[in-house]
């Protein structure tokens, strides 16, 4: 046997290296030279030695990672040549032509290939024989009863996997008989049409049917490219559920029993509408037989109300379906494409009740879930899912029903009772606190909320959330609805921890990286206790918002639009009502401007729409305090004469006067209440003039009406004639809309 030491460790790189080197050898070798009595005493003459090569074990592939093959010299054989070669690799068994030995083992470089390119497979270890002793095997061979064409007999237990490997063919190419299809989806129906419309007494015939027809399902789902076919399946399926309780448990016991069932249709199946189906099937017919069999359910004898449940299930169909949905989770990393339906899945039946909010505690999925949250932040929590994190480290868009899953489960508990230590031994409805109808957390889990990120600053799991979810797939913000829940803690560390995330988020990170955190800014401002935290999160978005160009308006936008009807209690007792509306007059001069001049049309529209609601229809003068007055017209005053002075300076640069629309809508606005404030004989309000408005507005009227004048609106320009195109010099190409690029 020869090692021939392909892997080195290369000292300049610091690292395994594989050596891919030519290295050329015999297929007869003479090793009497070589041995201790010729070596010892190299005068006396060595009798020759011959030994023949048998094996080659070749690796494929780099030092890291890689594959072993063999080839296998066949012997004893009737012919006794050296000549006839087999290739072990894997499960595939082939004749190899032995002259092919040198290209395939020896390694080195290709032939033909250029630039010249080296093999990455070559021999790794030789396996020589001694000629005597095949020479020996093979006359033995001869006299023996088995010569002639090697035949041995299969082992009864081989023989058994063969069959069953050549029945699982056979099975598997029937599936797709057409005829195959259209049985499974007759097979129900005719069953009730046989049984004159109801089951027979002992379900053996609809046991049979319907483990036919969810195996049917379970394995084609996975495989074809259209689902039409599967439609009636489904609804055929749910006819039998929905209707008979016996049916309804023979099915769920044996989609709770079959280990590829829920995690081929839930998670692997490729189209999404038999996701759905799959999952509606499931939740509707746990749902039915809760109410039909809550023995068979689990829940016999129970409040489910959890009221007076004192203990969480320990047999039934409730428990045998939440374990196999943890199993796939556990091997979710398979797949993503079915995360969503997963863990809606789990989102629905964490709402039928506590009953089943505690199986999916006790069974450990919450944690499981904060632990994909946290893997960025604890090698730990990395090596224990090496194959999760592989995917949570590329996976993007998948997460919103899982962030949503575990603010479902979180907004049944009590961030603030005693933990529980071990969650897998502890009953969680034992521990269910039954005046606040909420849960305690376990200590792993409270452990991962609170798991601080010292590299990003941040509380980890909240971080990974608001950075992961998709907020243009979802309506609701649930990372905002897990902060929400997270701040009502009373531990100052947590608190402290929490404001540094959104704080540093707003005001350290650039958009669209920042964005999350401004979308979590307005949370926060509602469910926060401390308004001094409170003041700092505004004016960090604020502050950021100065600086915006064309990235993060709408997130911004959307937070002071969120914060003028923000509603936040404490606040409201130490403060007063108009809190939040006086923040927004007294930023206003930080985000308008910059704002109103977005790239984005839409941004420019909305913040349009905003300032309006501010300055003009939130609150009436009439109503308004002097302490809110104040704000609101040095912001006015402060904001028209900017714009004003931004308008002109655009309209000497040519600006499109459509792009300008918005400010000048605004500042028209301004300009107008300035004129009110003069006119008005409200006591109130005449304090608050300037001695300069009176001047000031009769400039910014003259100076808009002029520039207006000669300044067409590009959106009135007759598009047809061709004159559009000229008169689109007034602003850039984006400005051209779809329609005029057809014209052109
Ligand atoms: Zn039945």
């Amino acid at each position: 046997m020869f090692h021939l030491k392909r892997f080195d460790f290369d000292l300049v790189e610091m690292r395994r290296s594989k050596i891919n080197d030519l290295f050329e050898f015999p297929s007869v070798i003479d090793i009497s030279p070589f041995k201790v009595e010729h070596l010892s005493d190299p005068s006396q003459p060595c009798q020759e030695d011959i030994f023949e090569l048998v094996g080659v074990l070749v690796h494929q592939g780099t030092s890291e990672n890689g594959h072993y093959y063999s080839y296998i010299r066949e012997r004893p054989s009737p012919s006794g040549s050296m000549t006839q070669w087999l290739e072990f690799n894997d499960r595939d068994v082939d004749m190899f032509d032995h002259q092919s030995i040198p290209p395939y083992t020896f390694g080195g470089f290709y032939d033909d290939t250029f630039p010249r390119q080296q093999k990455n497979f070559s021999a790794y270890m030789l396996f020589y024989q001694r000629r005597s002793s095949i020479q020996q095997d093979h006359s033995e061979y001869m006299r023996s009863p088995f010569s002639g064409i090697a035949k041995v007999p299969v082992p009864s237990s081989l023989d058994k996997t063969i069959q069953d490997d050549n029945e699982g063919f056979v099975r598997e190419y029937s599936l797709y008989d057409p005829c195959h299809t259209k049985f499974a989806r007759q097979l129900l129906t005719n069953l009730r049409t046989i049984n004159h419309g109801t089951c027979s007494e002992d379900h053996h015939q609809e046991l049979q049917a319907l483990s036919f027809v969810l195996e049917y399902l379970c394995q084609m789902l996975f495989r074809v490219k259209s689902t039409d076919i599967f439609d009636e399946i489904f609804l055929q399926l749910r006819k039998t559920m929905l209707s008979c309780p016996t049916c309804c448990h023979i099915a769920l016991k044996w989609l709770a029993t079959q280990e590829y069932a829920l995690s081929n249709t839930l998670l692997q199946c490729l189209h999404p509408k038999a996701r759905s189906l799959m999952r509606a099937l499931l939740i509707d017919g746990l749902q039915f037989l809760r109410e039909k069999d809550p023995a068979a359910y689990g829940i016999e004898g129970m409040d489910t109300d959890g009221e007076t449940a004192h203990a969480t299930p320990v047999t039934g169909i409730l428990l045998e379906v939440v374990r196999r949905l943890e199993s796939v989770v556990e091997e979710s990393y398979v797949a993503a494409r079915g995360w969503d339906d997963l863990y809606l899945t789990l989102c629905q039946l964490s709402n039928m009740g506590p009953v089943e909010t505690s199986v999916l505690l006790s069974q450990g999925l919450l944690d499981f879930c904060l632990r994909i949250f946290c893997m960025h932040a604890s090698p730990d929590i990395r090596t224990r899912d090496p194959e999760m994190w592989r995917v949570v480290e590329k996976k993007k868009r998948v997460y919103n029903r899982m962030i949503e899953f575990v603010y479902t489960l979180l907004s049944k508990m009590d961030i603030n009772l005693p933990v529980v230590l071990d969650s897998r031994r502890v009953d969680r409805l034992e521990k269910y606190d039954r005046h606040g109808s909420k849960f305690t957390l376990s200590r792993d889990e409270r452990y991962m909320l609170y798991l601080w990120h010292e590299e990003n600053r941040a509380l980890a799991a909240l971080d990974r959330m608001l950075e992961l979810f998709d907020h243009e797939k979802t309506e609701v913000f649930y990372p905002g609805e897990v902060l929400r829940w997270q701040l009502q803690s009373k531990d100052l560390r947590i608190l402290r921890n929490i404001h540094t995330t959104i704080y540093e988020g707003v005001s350290m990170l650039q958009p669209p990286t920042s964005d999350p955190y401004v979308r979590a800014a307005l949370a926060y401002c509602e469910a926060c206790n401390d308004l001094a935290y409170v003041e700092q999160v505004i004016d960090a978005v604020a502050k950021a918002a100065h600086k915006l160009r064309d990235l993060g308006g709408q997130a911004t936008i959307r937070f002071f639009r969120g914060l003028l009807h923000a509603e936040n209690e404490t606040i409201l007792e130490e403060r007063d009502a108009d809190f939040f509306y006086e923040q927004c007059l007294v930023h206003s001069k930080r985000y308008s401007t910059s704002l109103l001049l977005f790239d984005d049309e839409g941004v420019r529209k909305a913040t349009s729409q905003f300032l309006q609601e501010l300055f003009t229809k939130y609150k009436d003068d009439a109503h308004a305090t002097e302490k809110t007055l104040r704000p609101k017209y040095r912001a006015v005053r402060w904001l028209a004469a900017e714009m004003c002075a931004k308008i002109a300076e655009e309209h000497d640069q040519n600006t499109s006067r459509s792009y300008m629309q918005p400010m000048i809508l605004i500042c028209k606005i301004l300009v107008r209440l300035l004129e009110q404030l003069q006119d008005t004989d409200d006591e109130v309000l005449e304090n608050l003039r300037h001695p300069n408005d009176a001047a000031n507005v009769q400039a910014y009227n003259y100076d808009l009406e002029t520039q207006l004048q000669h300044w067409a609106l590009d959106d009135d320009t007759p598009v047809s004639t061709g004159e559009g195109y000229e008169q689109s010099d007034y602003g850039s190409e984006s400005d051209i809309g779809d329609d005029m690029l057809a014209d052109l």
